[in-house]
């Protein structure tokens, strides 16, 4: 069920982190190593997001698989970035299969992805969602639980939460309210990533002066750590910090 990965760190091109490693996020899109919770393959759409320079992101997303699609492979090779968000999705039973409810989700510097589900979508949530402005409802990309999920996350930010926190009390209220969900978000602002595991798996690499979070590992290389469910972690490109997702 989707597959995303941020990286931080000096730059490199969207082919080198996307689609050359042997098992990158496009080959994940149709051979994923390890998908829990349903689905086979990740071809209802994909998206990148990336920083082109001290500016706001770039994004460019489709409702389709990422394999079909020559643009991304062309910008691909001749885009150099140093910092990204992308995504490949599996959409979930009965969720609309559009360009707009592909990750990453974003406003100003934020980028954002959920990779899972929210259990008994959307009745159980609608109590958290009367907590956003009307406004905010109207104007969800589109009628999916990740895009609620970012609305969700999103308002806390424009609040002035810490990243971390805002998605650590997000994700304990949703599991709260719709116990069984699957909850991994990554969220991203270019300098820091910030990832929830619940439900999902999710991997880490850290270099001396970059760092990858990802569903899975995209090449056999031992620097890998597994992060262990209901952790969160927070990480630029020279530290990482994992911690128990807790009870708030
Ligand atoms: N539930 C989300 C969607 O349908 C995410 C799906 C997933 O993680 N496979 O878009």
């Amino acid at each position: 069920m989707c597959r995303h990965l941020a990286y931080l760190g000096p730059p490199v091109t969207l082919a080198e982190l996307l689609f050359e490693p042997p098992y990158s996020l496009v080959r994940q899109s149709w051979a994923p190593r390890d998908m829990r919770g349903g689905g086979t393959i990740n071809a209802d759409g994909f998206g990148v997001g990336w920083y082109p320079g001290d500016g706001p992101p770039v994004r460019y997303r489709r409702a389709q698989p990422i394999w079909t699609d020559p643009t991304i492979a062309q910008l691909a090779t001749v885009t150099s970035t140093s910092a990204v968000l992308a995504a490949v999705r599996s959409a979930t039973v009965g969720m609309a299969v559009l360009d707009e409810a592909a990750a990453p989700f974003a406003e100003g510097r934020w980028l954002f992805s959920h990779n899972g589900v929210i259990r008994g979508w959307p009745d159980s949530v609608v109590p958290l969602a009367a907590d956003l402005p009307v406004r905010d409802l109207l104007t969800l990309d589109a009628a999916t639980d990740s895009a609620l999920l970012w609305a969700l996350v999103r308002h806390r930010l424009r609040a002035g939460e810490d990243p971390a926190e805002a998605v650590a009390d997000t994700v304990r209220a949703v599991a709260a309210a719709a116990p069984g969900s699957r909850l991994n978000v990554l969220l991203t602002d270019g300098h820091t990533a910030v990832a929830s595991v619940l439900g999902h798996a999710l991997s880490v690499r850290q270099g001396p002066d970059a760092v990858l979070v990802a569903s899975e590992p995209h090449d056999d290389d031992p620097d890998w750590r597994a992060v262990p469910d209901a952790h969160l972690v927070t990480a630029t490109a020279d530290r990482v910090r994992v911690r128990p997702l807790g009870r708030g």
